[in-house]
């Protein structure tokens, strides 16, 4: 006879989390029973223990389909996650997403303690620049303000006059330019470009950007949109603002992850292709099962490295690597750096 432990759900436990997951859509996105099984049984898992520890899992849209709808709080894009996690009444932050976001919620929650479960989720974007590079770059461009993207480390964030989302560079540049001539922006090239282009700004005279890409972003091929068009007409594409120049100026919408969720839901239109990481599309599907979504995605590897084994880790027996720590000195200026995005991403819209 096999004993059972106290971890194992009863029989009808486990069915109810099998259809709460089915439910939310793990279903019709193609997971097999045996692997709706394997989910449900680590979800009750996490979500008891969640409780108990007064723990609070955050997602991003790209992360795995059964975290998003098995163990998350909160979903939503970098800065919806920040603000997020500046109201969380939790101890514990279990941060399913990158490095750098989970050092944002550390930026914001110094007293609490916060975990990266995949310690090996990074971000190309982010290890592009050091704090030390900003050093020297603003050595090299003396006066100009640095305006960083969100995908930042600690230390680089820490250098920067403010930080900025997808969701608000738009507005916050234009904010800074009422003030600056010329700015520094890090460390996107594209959209850096693509906001130059955007706020009619030249490159190197009056925006100077660093050189660093989005694995996943940079490579999407801007030749194939016609081609797409001719095969789904009335298609809408909607492409991140990290994708190309090129391929920007050839879809009907540019924007942030949940700028690109509001728009999916607010049109009329019956198929939509998102240009971006496959998590977006996964999570469209489940919530707008009425629209068509045409894959033209790629995997993000460090966004994909989390799984539900290793935040049930992080809740068990957390290691020292998966606690996230950022010296009060550089955590401090950061947290300036934040706090002026979201006082200008609040604040009065910027002059036409
Ligand atoms: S999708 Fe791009 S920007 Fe986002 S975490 Fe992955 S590498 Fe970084």
């Amino acid at each position: 006879m096999t004993l059972k432990t106290k971890d194992e759900p009863s029989g009808a436990d486990l069915d109810r989390e099998i259809d709460r997951l089915s439910a939310a859509g793990l279903d019709a996105l193609g997971y097999s029973d045996a692997e709706l099984e394997r989910c449900a049984r680590l979800t009750l898992r996490i979500n008891r223990l969640k409780k108990k520890m007064n723990a609070v899992i955050p997602a991003h849209v790209y992360q795995r389909v059964e975290i998003v709808h098995g163990v998350a709080d909160f979903i939503g894009d970098s800065y919806k996650l920040a603000k997020l996690c500046v109201d969380t009444k939790a101890d514990r932050i279990v941060f399913c997403g990158v490095r750098f976001m989970a050092e944002t919620a550390k930026i914001l929650n110094p007293d609490k303690t916060v975990y990266l479960p995949a310690i090996e989720a990074g971000c190309s974007l982010a290890d592009s620049i050091t704090g030390d590079d900003v050093r020297k770059l603003k050595a090299k461009h003396p006066g100009l303000p640095v305006v960083s993207y969100i995908n930042t480390t600690a230390d680089v964030k820490a250098e920067s006059d403010v930080i900025v989302t997808s969701a608000n560079a738009s507005k916050i540049l234009r904010l800074m330019f009422e003030r600056h001539p010329r700015l520094i922006f890090l460390p996107d090239e594209w959209m850096g470009r693509n906001l130059a282009r955007e706020l009619g700004k030249k490159v190197g005279s009056e925006i100077v950007v660093w050189e660093g890409k989005c694995i996943v972003h940079e490579n999407f091929d801007a030749s194939s949109v016609p081609l797409y068009r001719k095969r789904y007409p009335g298609v809408k594409i909607l492409a991140h603002a990290e994708c190309s120049p090129a391929l920007v100026q050839s879809v009907d919408f540019v924007g942030g992850t949940g700028d690109m969720m509001k728009y999916v839901k607010d049109s009329k239109a019956r198929h939509f292709m998102l240009v971006t990481e496959c998590g977006l599309g996964d999570l469209a599907r489940t919530e707008f099962p009425d629209k068509s979504f045409i894959p033209m995605c790629r995997l993000c590897p460090y966004m994909k490295a989390t799984g539900l084994e290793h935040i049930l880790k992080t809740l068990e027996s957390p290691s020292r690597d998966q606690l996230i720590e950022v010296s009060a000195d550089v955590a401090i200026r950061a947290r300036r750096s934040i706090d002026r995005m979201f006082e200008l991403a609040e604040g009065p819209e910027p002059k036409r």
